[in-house]
């Protein structure tokens, strides 16, 4: 270990001098030279749901010796604040740089836009091998981070929507153990202080009053065994002559109470917003910053480091107003948009579009976060809002109940026009945006109801809908006109077969946001389900004129096709969401199409796609081999086959077409398979067997063999 260090000091031994360069203001990209060989290795690691009070030098209750080395060797910002207080966004703000009205993922389960660059892809285009491993469905390839990443490993397992930090690591340290040799650049994302918090034992116990920080103790064990493999590997590496750098960041944290928010999403209090972030490695000054800073910057921090173009990088680049959203509420639940501005101590929190009086009334919280880091005095009735934090509020683009935005309409003039005049790129296209309803609450005034919507939603999400309803129900009694809990109401009722009480709840949300992408979604999704596909069809397809990557609504609409005997548009259907991402569920059923087309090449790469996702997973090898004996390639047929398992359903079939390849094939052992196959028929393979030609006793072959 020490050794190891010693040598990827050895390593780089020109960037104590560039250091120097850095400190007296020459641009750093100057730092990294010219050819890649020289290039440093790269590390970043996400904490998904961590606090930055929960983790390194500020936290109590817990111990986190791999946070603290890197954060003791490394710059620490004290005051780091995430663009959104959801897992999507947040990420596509680390990995583009830009806030989410540009990158246009306001929320999870949305799909990044084909425009703005990945920092992957930089780095892939400087000569970095690339790679990913993530741990939360949120960041599944198919919502679109995967791009630029050579291997972009988001395997939970059959249905799962999580991945432990220990699986994620191994995955990772196999990665490394076997990675070309060329400047490395590692993105690995660590899930476990999310909720459900389980930690695995020994934390559990230890951390049996806060299973919260058992979780971040053993993702921290974890995080310790990441960066040893990494910084070892590089230093062995001769392609990492130029050292190694690592980012650590947190994506948002979590509410714990605080508020009257016990997770994340909802509001923009410091327990959410403020995330630990650490830089780390070589040529990079250890300390502390304080001032107020957003992970956005990571993207030009890395891209320097890579010798790429990234004028505001973290270690330069100068102060910020720093300035973040959380839209949920609004996307969600009808209520208030609202975003943040931090500069210096002060911060200030809009709710609405309309921030009230000379940009400083109703509408503004401000609050002292150094002296006041709990945000419990509100000073905006008695300080005058500071410039900077007006500004950066009143050009922070939120939609106003007056001018609701259509579903794909993309940012209008004077929304870009605010964004330039903060110094941002011109905005990429927004996720769909529902009416603002006029008499929409503040999110502030509603934490009332965040814990019937955070448990409906978790009952929603596991299928328990009985459960859910009572609790929707109640949501809609306090906030009649909540599209959330109208539209899961809908679909709870539809799923338990009560089709009037579905229709109800789909008119009852027409009639608030009739034009909402989701509502012609799920009530195709309704129609489809009550045997109706003929109506379900127009409302799938105006979707996806809309959102042609949002999978569900492809997944629907080839189902209606099935039904109607179109199997060619639905197989073409499944062949789209299969680009998106390869599930293996969907290159099955996909497989499934081709070979009922007779399109056997098609159904072959399908089915092996599947298989190669999968694993020892994989059930359809008997389709594998009745493909390769029709395409004549019996080597890999007999493989197929004899991958079958002797419980399969269909086995007697196997045993069938097994035999005609051993005949095929000439093998010795032919005539006890056909004798297998005739002793293990059922009603379906016996008639088959009794006329197979190729089974009938020929003298002069018997004579040959
Ligand atoms: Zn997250």
């Amino acid at each position: 270990m020490s050794g190891a260090r010693a040598a990827a000091r050895l390593a780089g031994l020109a960037l104590p001098l560039a250091a120097a360069l850095a400190g007296c203001g020459a641009p750093e990209r100057a730092q990294a030279p010219d050819g890649p060989a020289d290039r440093p290795a790269i590390l970043l690691v996400t904490l998904d749901t961590t606090r930055a009070d929960a983790i390194g030098p500020e936290a109590e209750g817990v111990d986190t010796p791999a946070f603290d080395a890197l954060a003791a060797r490394g710059r620490r910002f004290a005051r780091a604040y995430t663009t959104a207080p959801e897992t999507l966004p947040a990420h596509a703000s680390i990995l583009t740089g830009l806030l989410p009205p540009e990158h246009g993922v306001h929320e999870n389960a949305r799909r990044l836009p084909a425009g703005p660059a990945l920092l992957a892809e930089r780095l892939a285009e400087l000569g970095y091998a690339t790679a990913a491993f993530v741990s939360g469905f949120p960041l599944d390839r198919q919502f679109g981070l995967a791009r630029g990443f050579a291997v972009y490993d988001d395997e939970m397992g059959p249905g799962g929507t999580e991945r432990r930090a220990d699986a994620t690591t191994d995955r990772a340290l196999a990665w490394l153990a076997a990675a070309p040799d060329r400047p490395l650049f590692l993105w690995v994302h660590y899930y476990d202080p999310h909720e459900p918090y389980d930690p695995p034992e020994p934390y559990a116990a230890r951390h049996a009053a806060s299973p919260y920080l058992g979780e971040v103790a053993f993702m921290d064990a974890q995080l310790g065994r990441l960066v040893a493999a990494f910084e070892e590997r590089a230093a062995a590496d001769g392609g990492s002559g130029g050292g190694v750098r690592i980012a650590l960041a947190g994506d948002h944290g979590e509410g714990l109470g605080e508020h009257g928010e016990a997770f994340h999403g909802n509001l923009l209090y410091q327990g959410v917003m403020r995330v630990p972030l650490v830089l780390a490695g070589d040529g990079v000054e250890p300390g502390v910053a304080e001032a107020p800073v957003s992970v956005r910057r990571l993207h030009d921090t890395l891209l320097a480091w890579a010798g790429g173009d990234g004028p505001r990088t973290l270690l330069r680049g100068g102060a910020e107003t720093v300035v973040g959203e959380a839209m949920r509420p609004y996307l969600q639940y009808g209520w208030q948009p609202q975003a943040m501005a931090v500069r210096g101590r002060l911060k200030a929190i809009r709710s609405g579009a309309d921030a009230g009086e000379a940009g400083g009334g109703r509408g503004v919280e401000l609050y002292d976060v150094v002296a006041d880091p709990g945000e419990t005095e509100d000073l905006s009735g008695r300080i005058d809002l500071p410039d900077p934090l007006r500004r950066a509020l009143d050009a922070y683009p939120l939609p106003a109940p007056a001018a609701p935005l259509a579903a794909d309409e993309p940012l209008d003039d004077e929304a870009r026009r605010k964004l330039a005049s903060l110094g941002y790129a011109a905005a990429a296209a927004p996720a769909a945006r529902p009416v603002l309803r006029p008499d929409a609450p503040s999110p502030r005034e509603m934490t009332h109801l965040f814990d019937d919507l955070d448990r409906g939603s978790g009952l929603f999400v596991r299928g328990e809908y009985v459960a859910a309803i009572p609790v929707f129900e109640r949501v809609l009694a306090a906030d009649p006109g909540n599209p959330a809990a109208l539209l899961r109401l809908a679909v709870a009722h539809s799923t338990l077969g009560h089709d009037a009480r579905a229709e109800s709840y789909f008119a009852r949300l027409a009639e608030i946001d009739p034009d909402s992408p989701d509502l012609r979604h799920y009530r195709a999704m309704h129609l489809l389900r009550a045997g109706r596909p003929g109506e379900a069809a127009p409302l799938f397809e105006s979707v996806l004129a809309e959102t042609p990557a949002r999978l569900p609504a492809l997944d629907g609409l080839a189902r209606v096709r099935e039904s109607q005997g179109r199997l060619a548009d639905a197989a073409d259907l499944l062949a789209r969401a299969a680009v998106l991402d390869d599930d293996p569920a969907t290159l099955v059923r996909l497989g499934a199409l081709r070979m009922a087309l007779g399109d056997t090449p098609a159904a072959l790469a399908a089915f092996e796609r599947a298989r190669a996702r999968q694993g020892p997973a994989f059930r359809h090898h008997l389709e594998l081999g009745v493909l390769y004996l029709a395409a004549r390639r019996l080597d890999a047929a007999r493989d197929a086959l004899d991958r079958v398992d002797p419980s399969h359903p269909a086995y007697p079939m196997a045993l069938f077409k097994r035999a005609q390849v051993a005949v095929l094939l000439g093998e010795p052992d032919r005539e006890m398979r056909i004798e297998a196959a005739r002793d293990g028929a059922d009603a379906v393979t016996r008639p088959l067997i009794e006329s197979e030609r190729l089974f009938r006793k020929r003298p002069t072959e018997k004579s040959s063999g």
